[in-house]
């Protein structure tokens, strides 16, 4: 069953007892635009106590904003009673939801696209919001007044940004105005909600687009300290010369690629990204220029290759390189190093060393740093091809210890 199949499901026995039960929010929209929807939304008059009872299992998850999760085989579906929010005090929760109907439930919701309802049964779409005439015209339209609306739920401005990326809609003049007024009080959202927001603007394939309006419009800057100028027009210009499909990591990288790697760092961190994400990113953007030289040692060539970012390396210094322009001559230092990687065929990157740290030891290395700096040599050397075996390997590192003891007396 999918997940459609699963709401429309919830949504006929909803009705069966009584229940008004409708599809709602982006799925709506996304059907109406042919697009495939993340998720499907149910929208109901029935109470959070009447859907526990009405289905067998459900996960109460936000009984007390009205949201409860049905689950249908794999998969599940929200079910969340038709609520008007109020009191937003500090601009980010509803102080208290009140449970109403349709209308009102449309009208708490953010854009008039995000804001209508679809009948499975009747096949009918309900729209209060004048959502389907802003399908028509391509523009992301705050419902009720922009001001308002982005005081009371400041995210609302990054995810008008998200909508007009991913659709590739305009941003209505009004709406827009109304985020370049307020972009300063982003800051009181909370880093993991800006990063959910702006990893899906910078890996929709109009990344561009969407940074554009990031700077634009202010967020970008009241997000990240110092983030504006020819340096954050870089930045555009490398997305949009990245390949459709990015991860959170590349896209980033390639948002701050005017930066130096410093500076690019210290405003990452104001994501709080997950440790690996920081590394990914911290790899890319501190890497960036190695690929260029492409006449880099064997042993730099198979170390640089066995990265698991690798790629993303590539791809990121290949953007780079186009957005830098200069005619069709800047990817040659590239493609030599494509060349070179091919040639190499599927020779092994990261080999087990020759010698380990007790066969040193056997040939007369004492534990310490000049131990290690033993093996790395050596280790290059094995990757280099210089040294092939353990016979070979015994022999250089014999000769490198005689050479050392000679500097040491
Ligand atoms: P996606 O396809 O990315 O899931 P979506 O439109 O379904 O987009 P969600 O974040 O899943 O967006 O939210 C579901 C619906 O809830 C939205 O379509 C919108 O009607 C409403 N909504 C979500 N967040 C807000 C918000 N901050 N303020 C007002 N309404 C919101
Ligand atoms: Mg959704």
């Amino acid at each position: 069953m999918t997940n459609r199949e699963a709401a429309i499901r919830v949504v006929r026995t909803l009705q069966g007892k009584g229940h008004e039960a409708l599809l709602a929010g982006g799925c709506v929209r996304d059907m109406l635009l042919r697009r495939r929807a993340k998720d499907y939304d149910v929208a109901t008059d029935a109470r959070p106590g009447d859907v526990t009872r009405l289905f067998r299992r459900t996960l109460k998850v936000g009984a007390k904003f009205g949201v409860v999760i049905v689950l249908m085989g794999a998969g599940q579906v929200e079910v969340a009673t038709f609520r008007s929010d109020s009191g937003y005090a500090d601009g980010r929760h509803p102080g208290a939801v009140e449970f109403t109907n349709a209308a009102e439930d449309a009208a708490r919701r953010d854009f008039t696209i995000n804001g209508m309802f679809y009948d499975p049964v009747k096949r009918e779409v309900l729209d209060y919001v004048g959502g389907r005439a802003d399908l028509k015209k391509r523009v992301v339209r705050t419902i009720g007044r922009a001001e308002d609306r982005f005081a009371e739920d400041h995210l609302r401005m990054m995810r008008a940004v998200r909508f007009s990326t991913q659709l590739g809609f305009g941003i209505e003049r009004a709406t827009w105005a109304a985020i370049r007024g307020n972009a300063a009080g982003i800051s009181r959202i909370s880093a993991e909600r800006i990063a959910m927001e702006l990893e899906l603007i910078l890996t929709s394939p109009n990344r561009a687009a969407g940074a554009l309006m990031m700077i634009e419009s202010g967020l970008a800057s009241s997000i990240f300290d110092g983030f504006g100028g020819r340096e954050a027009d870089v930045g555009v210009c490398v997305l949009g010369r990245l390949p459709k499909r990015v991860d959170f990591a590349l896209a980033l990288a390639g948002f701050f690629a005017g930066f130096e790697t410093e500076s690019a760092a210290r405003k990452c961190r104001v994501l709080k990204l997950s440790r690996n994400l920081t590394r990914h990113t911290g790899f890319l953007l501190s890497n960036r220029g190695k690929l260029l030289r492409y006449d880099m040692s064997l042993a730099e060539l198979k170390t640089v290759l066995a990265e698991p970012y690798f790629e993303d390396l590539y791809d990121l210094e290949k953007a780079i390189q186009r957005a830098g322009g200069r005619g069709r001559g800047v990817l040659v230092p590239l493609m030599k190093l494509r060349k070179r990687i091919n040639a190499l065929g599927d020779v092994e990157l990261r080999p087990k060393p020759l010698l380990n740290g007790h066969d040193l030891m056997r040939l007369g290395a004492v534990a310490g740093p000049g131990l290690g700096q033993l093996a790395e040599e050596l280790y290059v050397a094995q990757l280099e091809g210089a040294v092939q075996t353990a016979g070979q390997a015994r022999l250089w590192a014999r000769e490198w210890l005689e050479k050392h003891r000679a500097i040491d007396k």
